[in-house]
């Protein structure tokens, strides 16, 4: 079933999905009929078998969803042209996202995982365990951003699981976790964290920040004893709003809602 037609999907889902737009999807004979694999010599054949299905599935369940999040330009989903699978670092992978926030198109790998891939200077990284969750991640998003919000930033070694116990946090909201997405959410307070970047001194940075229903209730990250081990800093910029963020206050888009 595609995913617009779920009645099941999450609540926050439903809101993104209900003012997402719907583009025609590749049908699945021509996938079938036009799939190529590209392997790491440049050479090119038909994919595997589980691969062709990994790009029907795909597009079955989400081609042709298309919905802005933070920047303005449409995130999409769907196999664009001619379906063409790549042997990337983590197996098997097709472009199947294009997210207009990084201006960049995502991978999707065979088994659903959804990585980056910004050349080979730059590391390759999943960002997210499934398709779905990643879907989440920006449901939550789209309907969070809009709270007042304080930005901070952490760094762990690259690859590291940040160390968060849920000391004073509210709920891991698991749906919406990947493995560069971690989500603490509750009916007053949220904690998003965002990997960043991976590429200086072998250090991943990741974003922080803490959403509360009254800009007077924001939380200080620092003093959240869950993050104290990653010393988090308040950061000078947030990504959300696209500004500057004032020390020790939040966001003044928030302020305004
Ligand atoms: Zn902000």
């Amino acid at each position: 079933m595609h995913i617009l037609d779920d009645p099941a999907v999450s609540r926050p889902l439903r809101q993104l999905l209900s003012r997402a737009d719907r583009r025609d999807p590749t049908p699945e004979e021509v996938i079938r009929a036009q799939a190529r694999a590209v392997g790491t010599a440049g050479r090119v054949s038909r994919p595997p078998a589980e691969v062709v299905e990994a790009m029907v599935g795909f597009e079955h369940r989400f081609g042709g969803i298309a919905y802005k999040l933070i920047v303005g330009n449409p995130i999409t989903y769907g196999l664009n042209g001619r379906p063409t699978a790549r042997a990337a670092e983590q197996g098997w992978a097709f472009k199947g996202i294009v997210d207009g926030d990084l201006t960049w198109g995502l991978d999707v790998l065979a088994d659903g995982r959804v990585a980056v891939d910004f050349g080979e200077t730059v590391p390759y990284r999943v960002l997210c365990r499934s398709v779905e969750q990643r879907l989440e991640n920006d449901a939550l998003l789209a309907e969070l951003r809009h709270r007042p919000h304080r930005s901070f930033e952490f760094r762990v070694p690259n690859d590291v699981v940040p160390p968060i116990t849920g000391i004073g946090l509210p709920p891991v909201c698991t749906e919406a976790c990947g493995p560069g997405l971690l989500w603490w959410v509750g009916d007053e307070l949220a904690f998003f964290a965002e990997l960043g970047s991976w590429i200086h001194e072998g250090m991943d940075r990741w974003n922080l920040w803490a959403f509360a229903l009254r800009a007077t209730e924001v939380p200080d990250a620092r003093e959240v004893p869950a993050f104290g081990t990653l010393q988090p800093a308040e950061s000078d910029w947030c990504y959300l709003c696209g500004e500057p963020s004032a020390a020790g206050r939040p966001c003044a888009p928030a302020l305004a809602n």
